[in-house]
């Protein structure tokens, strides 16, 4: 069967532990078992980070640079010579390649997404291997993915994959931190949203969660909710990729959730960067969560933020726990003055005749 792959490796497997060196024998098997795979007519994509990294051992810096100029001219140095050791190997095996750099900007705009999906469907169909970073040179903070981890689910999502694989230097998540606790259990498989929400929270709440493991937890959060089947496994052994993809129980593996959403759902899910929060009652709950419905004014107990209408917004319970993420049909000074009125009465308040619904179950995904 033909699938759609991400592959997302990072520094600390691509470099040496002690030196910063390139990982050269891994980079080797990583490339030829990509290339294996594109040969079987899968489609793949390999997130890479190491720009910075490799820009830094080329520079002869023996430590990353701490100001953003400086990283992001690191940066700049380092992701040529990356691309340019890729496609040596790559070549080696007559497997085109192509240089993808995102920012986060790229997503937001409806425009945009669709051109980057298209040109990711053009490459794909071409029979090249896209290899994405962030664009970090020209990255602001306010338009960062801030990790690959995070931008290789939201590649993920926007290719529609079937399987997202984050390698790193853990083989597999623990509940507990193997390092310092003997009782710590390796976790094998994550079914549940609810099962993913409590491993976050050992994660967060631990020596273990830092070194990356959280934002890989919120990776897979994201690539599952779109659908991906995602495995945390060890970037040292990517012979393992061909026996997970045989049915290996290697890693930690998350199954996708059950609920298929469509091209602009996930655009709206993942592209857009939410501005506002609503706190939404345990009726408006519900009615979002089981029955599909559309937000009305009065399930809306509290706003947050400064959104113009047509924006994304999170809808949250009480309690700020989101649960699904929308476009909003009002601008937060409106909105502020209809929440928690019927929708009869909006016109009346507002003094024009605006939309029934806040946020339309058509615009609506749950998270
Ligand atoms: N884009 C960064 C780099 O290439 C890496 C970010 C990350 O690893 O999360 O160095």
């Amino acid at each position: 069967m033909v699938q759609t792959l991400v592959i997302k490796i990072g520094t600390s497997s691509l470099t040496q532990p002690t030196t910063g060196q390139l990982a050269l024998s891994t980079i080797a098997t990583l490339v030829e078992i990509l290339s294996t795979l594109r040969q079987q007519g899968n489609r793949v994509v390999l997130v890479s980070s190491g720009a910075v990294g490799v820009g830094c051992a080329r520079l002869g810096l023996i430590e990353r640079p701490k100001t953003i100029a400086l990283k992001q001219a690191v940066a700049a140095v380092g992701q040529g010579r990356l691309m340019r050791i890729y496609d040596d190997f790559f070549t080696a095996l007559k497997q085109p390649i192509a240089q993808v750099l995102l920012t986060r900007g790229d997503l937001v705009e409806r425009s945009h997404y669709v051109n980057v999906y298209r040109t990711f469907q053009e490459l794909l169909r071409l029979g090249v291997i896209p290899i994405v970073n962030e664009n970090d040179t020209v990255a602001v903070d306010e338009l960062k993915f801030g990790d690959n981890d995070t931008l290789s689910a939201l590649v993920a999502s926007l290719v529609d994959a079937d399987w997202l694989f984050l390698m790193t230097d853990v083989d597999r998540l623990y509940s507990a931190d193997p390092r310092s606790n003997p009782d710590a259990e390796p976790i094998s498989l994550v079914q549940s949203i609810e099962q993913l929400a409590e491993i976050k929270t050992i994660g967060s709440g631990s020596g273990w969660g830092t070194g990356g493991m959280v934002t890989k937890i919120s990776a897979a959060q994201i690539a599952t909710g779109a659908g991906v089947r995602t495995v945390i496994m060890q970037g040292q052994s990517p012979h393992n990729i061909l026996k997970i993809l045989a049915g290996e129980a290697i890693g930690t593996q998350f199954e996708p959730q059950p609920r298929p959403i469509n091209a602009r759902q996930r655009w709206i899910a993942h592209g857009l960067i939410p501005t506002g929060k609503l706190y939404l009652d345990d009726g408006a709950v519900k009615a979002i969560r089981k029955s599909g419905k559309s937000l009305l004014a009065a399930g809306i107990v509290q706003i947050e933020g400064e959104f113009e209408s047509q924006d994304a917004v999170k809808l949250c319970d009480r309690s700020g726990h989101e649960i699904a993420r929308g476009l909003v049909n009002y601008d937060h000074a409106d909105l502020q003055k209809i929440r928690g009125h019927h929708s009869e009465k909006i016109s009346e308040i507002l003094g024009y005749v605006g939309a029934d619904t806040i946020v339309h179950r058509d615009n609506l995904v749950l998270i």
